[in-house]
């Protein structure tokens, strides 16, 4: 859950408590806590879980009662039963602290997913980290997103009847450190596949050890991190795997060395193109540096900017870059004429992603964790900000005077009235993803990666209408020129092509797997499908539909620009290296002379 947990709280109650009883003799009793105060996605993934452990429970012949009173976690509650759940987060008092304490040492057995493990300097609970094998939460991926998952000991109870590896539906992946690996008491049951990554379209997991299911045995224990949102009862296997954990812990039935994880934290705006120049402009989060390309791709300079820069954004009307620096709290402004930064405005704790209204002359900046929305103006580069109650936006995109922002948990998109700063708020499904506006039509496109959707916006009258996608979609990009929006979706590995005019769906193309970035050649309409897990960028022709080759990358691509004006596409790796792709050849190139 990571600090995710810090951001609206929304005070909604769902009465999901649960008893399920049964005609037959009870083999053992089961007790779980969860908070419906929590994250959205962990509220979900409890009320998911009650109806799951109380079809069980009926089928397997054990009591199964839930609760969201924390403070039935006593010694006269726990009494009678074998095993406690905890669903989606763990006690914060003292008194249930120990009393949860001596449960377990009186032989009491526990089970927990995901956020129920969540710990940090501020848990200041030292036995339940023993008792979880020494894992402290270190990082994360986002979004949640499904992954191969490889099992470490096929020999323990809780491993029957599952295959050695499997594919576990959308998740948020933990990282921990100290991994619990490294304890010798503990038994690794199943690890994340390091052929996952990387993982992730902003918190992008590069590598590390990540394990997935254990135990403590000094205890009767087990974890899982799987627990996050409304696919996880979505796997078969997955679901026998739950069900071996309950049936195992409620009847009773080597050290390694260390390998650190590493992440990183991008924007799929990392890299733009300045229109009015034809520069291309592409952040170095490692190096705190902007890379600058000229209109022909060659390397122009490299601008020292804030800390870990995530994402960019231009005015080719004052030629002016901005730039969103994630390590520092703050935008660089970049004089595209100079290259020089000839500003830095102070915009708070995380600046994310970052939109330009041209004709307001408005920059709107959101930040992680946050519903504070910072607006500069940009004749003045004085900060505003807003609480717009948009939580933790990640996408953003202007059209017609109105900048349109996303985020993931939200039932709506928030749109910013760039004459007079009010808001409007459109319904759209949640788990919102990427943007994309059509200028010619007046219409903006929102993928939903969780519903397997895109809502088309009228920019004028805000009606929307949901066209459906393949699964998973997480980019969009359209062709001003024919009009037609071109989405990439992650699991279906294709891209769906939407008509300009009628929302309709009129081609899917097969491209590389995992697609994750997507930009247009509005000029001779071939389309780049960035493949970031592959290593490849696919090549479609989008008038005919039809693939036009695929293009290797030395490093990871994650993001992508192109000038539709030279046909030359810029791809962004993860450590920050360029690579060009001439739209004309498909040669590729690499436009930044040897790393210093
Ligand atoms: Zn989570």
């Amino acid at each position: 859950m990571s600090a995710r947990r810090f951001l609206l709280l929304l005070c909604i109650s769902i009465p999901f408590a649960a008893s399920a009883s049964l005609g037959q003799q009870s083999r053992f009793r089961v007790l779980a806590f969860y908070s419906d105060t929590t994250e959205p996605d962990h509220i979900q993934f409890a009320k998911d879980a009650v109806k799951f452990l109380s079809e069980r429970a009926a089928n397997e012949h054990f009591t199964f009662d839930a609760t969201s009173k924390w403070e039935d976690l006593n010694d006269e509650r726990l009494k009678g039963y074998q095993l406690v759940i905890w669903l989606n987060e763990s006690p914060s008092k003292a008194e249930q602290r120990s009393a949860f304490q001596r449960y377990i040492e009186q032989g009491g057995t526990w089970l927990g997913f995901h956020a129920a493990a969540y710990n940090d300097k501020n848990t200041n609970w030292p036995w339940f980290v023993e008792f979880l094998g020494g894992a402290v939460f270190s990082i994360n991926s986002w979004p949640p997103l499904p992954a191969r998952v490889e099992i470490d000991d096929q020999t323990h109870f809780v491993m029957t009847g599952i295959p050695r590896q499997f594919e576990s539906p959308a998740n948020e992946w933990y990282i921990w450190q100290p991994s619990p690996r490294v304890n010798q008491n503990v038994r690794i049951l199943a690890t994340l596949d390091p052929s996952n990554y990387p993982i992730g379209f902003k918190d992008v997991l590069t590598s590390g050890d990540l394990p997935v299911v254990w135990t403590n045995t000094k205890y009767r224990m087990l974890y899982m991190n799987m627990g996050h949102g409304d696919k996880i009862f979505t796997s078969t296997i997955q679901n026998r795997l739950i069900d071996n954990a309950v049936i195992w812990l409620g009847t009773g039935a080597a050290p390694e060395t260390p390998v650190e994880g590493s992440g990183i934290r991008i924007n799929a705006h990392g890299i733009v193109l300045d229109s009015q120049t034809g520069k291309f402009y592409a952040v170095n989060p490692s190096k705190d540096t902007v890379t600058v390309l000229d209109r022909n791709g060659h390397f122009v300079s490299r601008i020292p900017v804030g800390k870990e820069p995530v994402s960019l954004a231009s005015n080719p009307d004052t030629n002016r870059v901005y730039v969103a620096n994630s390590g520092s709290g703050n935008v660089s402004v970049v004089d595209g004429h100079t290259d020089k930064v000839i500003a830095t405005v102070a915009v708070g704790d995380l600046p994310y992603t970052i939109a330009v209204n041209r004709p307001a002359n408005k920059v709107y900046v959101s930040r992680t964790f946050s519903d504070i929305t910072v607006i500069i103006d940009g004749k003045t580069d004085t900060p505003t900000t807003i609480k717009a109650g948009i939580g933790d936006a990640v996408a953003a995109e202007s059209l017609d005077n109105a900048t349109y922002m996303t985020s993931f948990e939200s039932l709506h998109l928030t749109v910013f009235d760039g004459k007079n700063d009010r808001t409007a708020k459109i319904e759209t499904p949640n788990h919102m993803w990427a943007i994309a506006g059509s200028p010619a039509r007046n219409k903006v496109y929102a993928v939903s990666v969780g519903n397997s959707n895109v809502t088309v916006i009228d920019g004028t009258s805000h009606a929307t209408r949901t066209v459906s996608t393949g699964e998973s979609p997480c980019a969009v990009a359209v062709d001003y020129s024919s009009g037609k929006a071109f989405v990439a979706n992650f699991v279906s590995n294709n891209v769906t092509v939407i008509d300009g005019a009628s929302d309709s769906v009129v081609g899917t193309m097969s491209v590389g797997p995992k697609p994750q970035a997507i930009a247009v050649d509005s000029n001779n309409h071939k389309v780049y499908v960035v493949s970031t897990h592959e290593r490849t960028v696919t090549v479609l022709d989008g008038t005919k539909n039809s693939v036009l080759g695929t293009v290797k990358v030395e490093k990871w691509p994650f993001a992508i620009a192109v000038n539709s004006q030279t046909h030359l596409a810029a791809v962004l790796s993860l450590d920050g290296d360029l690579t060009l792709i001439d739209g004309t050849t498909m040669a590729t190139s690499s436009p930044v002379p040897p790393r210093d």
